[in-house]
């Protein structure tokens, strides 16, 4: 049995993990590239600049990688934590989403209280397939991820982070994925791949379903949105 890590910063990590098909984001130019250099059957490579790094990233430099990658990420928006302006981290957004459309790519997405600006670019610009990555945002937005054919991915913190048990109790099993947002650290632990098991553990538990059908249903759900 395969586990799937839908959003991974694989390029701080480099280890082998046996049976886990990662999914390896990237946060700027450089990364992207290492990214791009650790692509194989098991690591699917995507390319971006983190809204954290906005501020110091050359857009065009990144957007070029986009023809090489598997799927686009991690880029988005964030009202709270990022150096950049609103303006300017919209405008790298949007750039994304336009390339994520014409492409025909996966775009995985951070958008820290900034869900519905993320996703209402995501319609504008017509993409098809995107992942709103730990998603804590608001309940209400659900119901418009599932009709677009979005996912969501649930990270191992959601074993304590009440608010993120919230959105899966809410969400039903065909929007969700499993990540660990791995090489991350979290309240002082390093995430990594192996912690999505106590995802697995968490989601069944909270939708009364047992984990190998949980575990079958997020296949599923990844291979759906990879392609
Ligand atoms: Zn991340």
């Amino acid at each position: 049995m395969y586990y799937y890590d839908a959003h991974c910063h694989y390029s701080y990590l480099k280890k082998k993990y046996e049976n886990f098909i990662i999914a390896a984001v990237s946060m700027d130019y450089s990364t992207s590239i290492e990214t791009l250099s650790l692509k194989s059957p098991d690591i699917l490579a995507g390319i971006g600049i983190h809204p954290w790094k906005v501020h110091e990233e050359n857009l065009n430099k990144v957007l070029e990688l986009v023809r090489k990658a598997d799927f686009i990420g991690e880029v988005g928006l964030d009202y709270r934590y990022a150096k950049a302006d609103k303006s300017i981290q919209l405008k790298y957004f949007e750039a994304f989403a336009e390339e994520a459309s014409n492409q025909k790519k996966l775009i995985n997405v951070h958008a820290l209280d900034a869900w519905e600006d993320a996703f209402n670019i995501l319609q504008k610009h017509n993409v098809k397939r995107a992942i709103f990555h730990w998603y804590t945002g608001p309940e209400n937005l659900l119901k418009e991820i599932e009709g677009a054919g979005y996912f969501i991915t649930v990270n191992p913190s959601v074993t304590f982070q009440k608010k993120h048990q919230n959105i899966v109790i809410k969400s039903p099993l065909d929007i969700i994925l499993t990540e660990s947002d791995g090489g991350y650290e979290y309240k002082g632990r390093l995430l990594e791949p192996v912690h999505i098991v106590e995802a697995i553990k968490e989601i069944s538990k909270l939708k009364g379903t047992s984990e190998e059908e949980v575990n079958k249903i997020v296949e599923r759900n990844f291979k759906k949105a990879f392609g």
